[in-house]
């Protein structure tokens, strides 16, 4: 079903089971220890090959030489009054990006996170809650967005798929039995579709049914807006994974203001390309609308974005500012918030405000900032 031409793993922890077995074989080890280190990994989190207790020393060994060990570490946990969980995750190379594990069924989170009716790959327990978890894709971002706090640092690399994948394994650790793994989004930290190579193979190693197998369709990438790679994710994964678009702009002016990516790509080629997304029967995109005192909060603004997403198969996400010192920008009164939303609702359009959650432990969207980094490398993009 999925396209097969992804480029190569660039580490064993990374591997998916058809490639284990090829490096299996190269070891002259029997076939079947295969999908048996691939579970240790993406089933049971274990990366580290000395915990593999089904397999003999000899293929420990060999896998601890090869380089196989734990991708990233818990160094920190924040619990919020709202029951979101923010984890300090630390990498190798001790960089540190954030995940947060945010708890469903409470205020306008059932809007935020487009979840499918069914069952299917939800992960853990069934009898507590269902959390979504909001994944990192890159230690800090490049894309330079005027509100946000992950492009006021500047991207400082890319994580790799381990990585990514490790983040979520340790974000269902945490969670233990409070609750189970019923969705990602890739909104943390980074631009996910600028590290395409590597968020598309932890969808594949998430999603495959011998790891963690979650469902695509609970697996939503947000985008500043690559066009070329919003095209590729439409053929690679036929429109399986949830697009949400961060727009925050009805015309292309204001649109360069607030994101420098769209001198790249600007706002109608952004539109057609989200048009020509194949969304599968019965879901929907989002479109993100971060609302900005004074800059994109007028009434006309949102007559002008209706008109954009007329006959688009999509719900909007009004998310006011959430603050970020150092931007000289503010959310708008709530009153101007009420009002932006009204006119979207009265063209026909499902709007939903999106309530801060984790904002006490600086958690919310476009709070996750680096630790202990300095500030901005160039970026052909900023
Ligand atoms: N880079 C991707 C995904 C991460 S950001 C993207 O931009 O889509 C996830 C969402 O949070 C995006 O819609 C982003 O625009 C929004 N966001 C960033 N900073 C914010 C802030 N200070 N307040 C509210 N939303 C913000
Ligand atoms: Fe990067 Fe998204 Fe933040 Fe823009 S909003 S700087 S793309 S993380």
């Amino acid at each position: 079903m999925l396209r097969t031409d992804a480029p190569p793993a660039s580490s064993l922890a990374e591997q998916l089971p058809e490639e284990w077995e090829q490096t299996i074989h190269e070891w002259g080890e029997p076939r079947y220890r295969a999908l048996q280190i691939f579970r240790w990994i993406h089933q049971r989190g274990v990366f580290d090959p000395g915990l593999m207790s089904d397999l003999p020393k000899r293929l420990r060994e060999r896998l601890a030489q090869e380089g196989l060990a734990e991708p990233a570490r818990i160094a920190e946990t924040h619990a919020s009054a709202d029951g979101t969980q923010k984890l300090l995750v630390e990498l190798a190379d001790q960089k540190r990006v954030e995940t947060v594990l945010i708890p469903r069924g409470s205020v306008a989170s059932e809007d935020i996170f487009a979840v499918p009716g069914d069952d299917d790959g939800v992960v853990g327990s069934s009898h507590t809650g269902e959390v979504t978890q909001c994944v990192s894709s890159q230690v800090g971002c490049a894309m330079g967005c005027a509100f946000c706090a992950s492009g006021i640092a500047g991207l400082k690399r890319n994580m790799s798929a381990a990585e990514i994948v490790s983040q979520v394994l340790l974000g269902r650790t945490a969670l233990g039995d409070s609750g189970r793994l019923a969705g990602l989004v890739f909104m943390g930290m980074g631009e996910p579709l600028h590290n395409y190579a590597a968020v598309t193979r932890a969808i594949r190693l998430l999603s495959h049914p011998e790891g963690l197998g979650m469902s695509l369709r609970r697996m939503t990438v947000s985008t500043s807006g690559l066009v070329p790679e919003i095209d590729r994710l439409a053929r690679d994964f036929q429109g399986q994974v949830q697009l949400a678009v961060s727009v925050h702009a009805s015309d292309t002016a204001t649109r360069s203001r607030l994101m420098p990516v769209n001198k790249k790509y600007p706002l109608p080629e952004l539109i057609a390309a989200v048009r020509r997304y194949p969304v599968p029967r019965r879901r929907r995109l989002t479109i993100e609308y971060t609302l900005v005192r004074d800059i994109n909060d007028s009434q006309e603004a949102a007559r002008e974005l209706a008109r954009l997403l007329d006959g688009l198969r999509a719900k909007v996400n009004l998310i006011p500012m959430n603050p970020v010192a150092g931007t000289g920008l503010q959310a708008p009164d709530d009153d101007v918030v009420e009002r932006f939303q009204r006119v979207l609702r009265d063209a026909g359009l499902d709007t939903f405000l999106r309530k801060r959650k984790g904002d006490d432990i600086a958690a919310a969207c476009g709070q996750l900032a680096l630790h202990g980094e300095s500030r901005k490398v160039k970026s052909e993009f900023v």
